[in-house]
């Protein structure tokens, strides 16, 4: 960059949403961009992740467009045998790294400020202050400043509990669970979301006895099946689950009859048969995930922890006791956070945001595309990326589904959009035409393209049905 100090675009954010974004971005233009993070490397999220955390969807799709995380190997032993391979969070800061080192700074295009905060900034301006030196420099933005830390994650290394903590009790966030050196009283998990799902499953696969773990689901989740979110050679397992739930989108007469059918078609599935979810924040577990996690007895079901004491729980409703020496994990933080939608791109401003659901690499990227082909008609460019907020409740599912499905449909109307999504290593189903003659692929795309005009009608009738906007 000739002077990092006058640039096209201020990316705030090195995460994924930042990454891919930027690199559509210069895939296809020669924009000058300056990406600033207050982090010391790129990755987001990532490089304060828990130590076994792993993408739990597969590497094949996760990331930037113009560089694969991993190799696409499809793995033959272990816990993930059969599906495509899943990134370690070191392996997915190592990559963004890479990135960065390998393609962006060398494209002349880019520039990176680590440790540094947007501190300020105003019309075709920005401050930005470095966090060691305390220098703080002025950046004039020609075009746009893209938010890329709108849905910033908000995880347990750095997230603030709502719970009290007493003294003589023992919490750690997960992070910490492997630093101990000696058997607790017994564990007890505190959260409902895939990081106590991940922490549940690694206890257990330390060979933690299943009694020994208390597990505290303030609410129950659905969950989606992991083989239904394979790409590539298995991309034919992903349309036959698309299109069965767009079968059950259409014919649905109610939000309950829509869960009914989505779960008899396994395009969504839960741990505790008899349990009814309200929870949804699309977590995507194998069923040796849930196989594992169902054999923990002790649920407890009390509302959310308001004060932890040594021997026990005061929750929303009630008190719970807790063996001696019990070690309180804290997953409570809040992932993937979710704000008010706001338009993806406003005068001088892209904000990126959810579209197709569970694709938040694709959805960045396309949001580059998008800015690099359409930024200056921002009717057009708003229209091809409606905001889809993260889900929260299972009736959060109708409404995701339905942006989502949404959004396509207007993709299909622009060949363009259409060709490079194809083309996208990140978009899960591309390559679908070339396993068109496997059995039952067509009938799955017969099946969706006859349903997809009915789902999004009764879907949208379903929302409104349930008096939700
Ligand atoms: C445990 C976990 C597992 C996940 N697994 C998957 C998965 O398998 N598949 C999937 O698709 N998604 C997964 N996600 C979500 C996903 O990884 C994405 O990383 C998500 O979209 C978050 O990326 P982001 O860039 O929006 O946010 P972040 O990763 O939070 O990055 C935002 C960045 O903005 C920076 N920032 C904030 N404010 C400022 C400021 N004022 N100045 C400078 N910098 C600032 C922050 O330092 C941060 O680095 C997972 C998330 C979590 C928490």
């Amino acid at each position: 960059m000739a002077d990092g100090h006058d640039v096209d675009y201020l990316v705030i954010g090195a995460g994924l949403a930042g990454m891919a974004f930027t690199d559509a971005l210069i895939s296809e233009t020669d924009a000058r961009v300056l990406i600033v993070d207050r982090r010391h490397g790129p990755g987001g999220h990532w490089n304060d992740a828990y130590p076994f955390v792993r993408l739990h969807q597969p590497s094949a799709f996760y990331g930037v467009p113009s560089c694969s995380l991993g190799e696409d190997r499809i793995d033959e032993t272990g816990p993930n045998a059969g599906f495509y391979e899943r990134a370690t969070a070191a392996e997915v800061c190592h990559y963004f790294q890479e990135v960065m080192d390998e393609t962006f700074l060398p494209s002349g295009q880019v520039d990176f400020w680590a440790m540094s905060d947007v501190v300020g900034g105003g019309h075709g301006t920005a401050s930005i202050s470095h966090r060691l030196s305390g220098a703080t420099t002025d950046v004039a933005v020609r075009k746009k400043v893209v938010d890329a830390r709108y849905l910033e994650s908000s995880i347990p290394a750095t997230h603030t509990p709502r719970f009290t903590v007493s003294d003589g009790a023992r919490c750690v966030p997960v992070n910490d669970l492997v630093k101990e050196a000696e058997p607790a009283g017994g564990y007890v998990v505190l959260g409902a979301g895939k990081t106590a799902m991940d922490a549940c499953v690694w206890l257990l696969e330390q060979g933690v006895d299943p009694h020994r773990i208390t597990w505290v689901k303030p609410r129950e989740p659905w969950l989606i099946d992991r083989k239904n979110l394979q790409p590539r050679d298995k991309v034919g397992d992903f349309i036959k689950d698309w299109a069965n739930s767009v079968e059950a989108s259409a014919r649905a007469t109610s939000a309950a009859d829509l869960f009914e059918r989505l779960e008899a078609c396994e395009a969504l599935v839960r741990i505790d048969a008899n349990v009814e979810p309200t929870m949804f924040r699309a977590p995507i577990l194998s069923r040796y995930e849930r196989g594992l996690l169902a054999t923990i007895e002790h649920v407890v079901r009390s509302g959310h922890v308001r004060w932890i004491q040594p021997d026990r729980m005061v929750m929303d409703d009630g008190e719970v006791m807790v063996p001696a020496g019990a070690l309180f994990i804290d997953c409570t933080a809040e992932g993937l956070q979710s704000p008010t939608p706001r338009p993806v791109f406003e005068p001088g401003r892209i904000t990126p945001q959810g579209i197709r659901e569970g694709s938040p690499s694709f959805n960045s990227a396309l949001i580059g595309y998008v800015e690099a082909t359409r930024g200056d008609d921002l009717e057009t460019a708003n229209d091809l990326t409606p905001p889809n907020r993260y889900p929260s409740t299972a009736m959060d599912w109708i409404r995701q589904r339905h942006t989502g499905m949404t959004a396509q449909m207007r993709w299909d109307q622009h060949r363009d959009v259409t060709a490079w999504a194809e083309g996208c290593r990140l978009n899960v189903a591309a390559g679908l035409g070339a396993h068109a003659g496997e059995p039952g692929v067509g009938d799955a795309i017969g099946k969706y393209l006859m349903y997809a005009g009915a789902a999004i009608e009764n879907l949208a009738k379903l929302h409104a049905d349930a008096g939700l906007s």
